[in-house]
């Protein structure tokens, strides 16, 4: 997962869609751990688009 720093104003809408609980809004960032299984719901859900799926490796 890619985060926009400049975009992600912290609102925590990704957080509270994500069905894994794979998204951590720390103080300063967005933690994303192994439990994301690359749903999109976060992308979708985000105001300001500061989410982006990685092409998978
Ligand atoms: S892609 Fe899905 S599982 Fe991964 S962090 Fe976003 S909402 Fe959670
Ligand atoms: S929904 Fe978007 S703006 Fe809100 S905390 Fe998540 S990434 Fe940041």
């Amino acid at each position: 997962m890619i985060v926009s720093v400049e975009k992600c104003m912290h609102c925590g809408a990704c957080v509270g869609t994500c069905p894994q609980n794979a998204i951590y809004l720390t103080d300063v960032m967005l933690v994303f751990n192994e439990k994301c299984n690359r749903c999109g719901r976060c992308v979708k859900a985000c105001p300001v688009g500061a989410l982006t799926l990685e092409a998978r490796k």
